[in-house]
């Protein structure tokens, strides 16, 4: 018996990611319009998500804050659904896997100029990383993981004006998960992986620097998945390093955390970020290699 027959018996048993089902929830999140924080769309969406959530597992949990800048006050939510084992495992790594639901407020890389102060739709930027984790809730439901899995959608990821490295902690990046990170207390696993614009459909995820400096071996392993898989889409070269979610998991939870992402993308922060810009097929590259990683060693 060679390997590939060996590997394909073994993986029929593994739960099936279904790209349709994962690509009907990135087209959901955008028919609800844009989901920056005070929206109509971000109260919609909220909704949906602890819906579709609380459908996978009784253990849904919500962190309600607020953040305020001059006059605005936004009211944040991060949306939480625990699976497996209630004890962390002492033999089986444990993961939070994570993705942000709010979209930006400025599509400010929009080409018209006229465009810098509307809402983005965001289908790659937000909802491509949420629709990959709710198909894969759907899983974890069908079959438990025999690990602790924390599913996590952040809020206020998509607030920053302008970034100024080495100013991480005052500007307004990252909000959901500076939060999260700094309650983590139970919520502390081994690892973190977070999805961010994983729907391009020209999926191309370098090795980003963050996540290959904290997280060499979670890198490794993944990237060993996606080879064995024959997903291109997970290129070997390094990246650059990307101020996205990951950083606070890492720099204020003290998690080894990754980030898959594809900063690649014309329609990035523009009002064209819409689901024709996506693609099923690069879920399905994403989900079955967070499949094989979740259900296997
Ligand atoms: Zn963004």
């Amino acid at each position: 018996m060679n390997w590939a027959v060996g590997s394909c018996q073994v993986y029929s048993r593994l739960p099936q990611f279904n790209e349709s089902k994962a690509f009907q929830h990135l087209e959901q999140q955008v028919r609800f319009g844009p989901r920056d924080p005070g929206s109509r769309g971000h109260e919609l969406t909220r909704n949906y998500l602890i819906t579709q959530l609380k459908s996978y597992t009784p253990r849904v949990e919500l962190q309600n804050f607020s953040f305020k800048e001059g006059e605005i006050h936004y009211t944040l939510t991060n949306i939480i659904g625990i699976f497996g084992p209630d004890k962390p495992s002492t033999q089986k790594s444990s993961y939070i896997l994570a993705a942000h639901w709010d979209t930006r407020p400025w599509a400010d890389q929009d080409p018209n100029p006229d465009n810098h102060m509307k809402p983005i739709p965001g289908a790659n930027d937000g909802a491509s990383g949420v629709a990959v984790l709710l198909e894969m809730a759907r899983l974890f439901a069908q079959r438990q993981p025999d690990r602790r899995v924390i599913v996590v959608f952040f809020d206020g990821e998509d607030l920053g004006k302008t970034y100024i490295p080495g100013e991480e902690m005052n500007n307004n990046w990252l909000l959901g998960s500076k939060y999260f990170a700094r309650h983590i207390g139970s919520y502390k696993t081994d690892y973190g992986i977070v999805l961010d614009m994983i729907g391009d459909q020209n999926l191309n995820i370098y090795k980003e620097k963050f996540s290959l400096d904290r997280a060499p071996d979670l890198v490794n392993k993944i990237w060993g998945i996606a080879e064995k898989l024959g997903y291109k889409e997970f290129r070997k070269e390094p990246g650059t390093f990307i101020l996205d979610d990951h950083w606070s998991l890492n720099f204020l939870a003290g998690i080894p955390s990754i980030d898959l992402i594809d900063l690649d993308y014309p329609y990035w922060h523009t009002l064209n970020d819409t689901p024709d810009k996506c693609s099923p097929r690069s879920l399905k590259a994403v989900g079955d290699v967070l499949v094989h990683l979740i259900y296997g060693e």
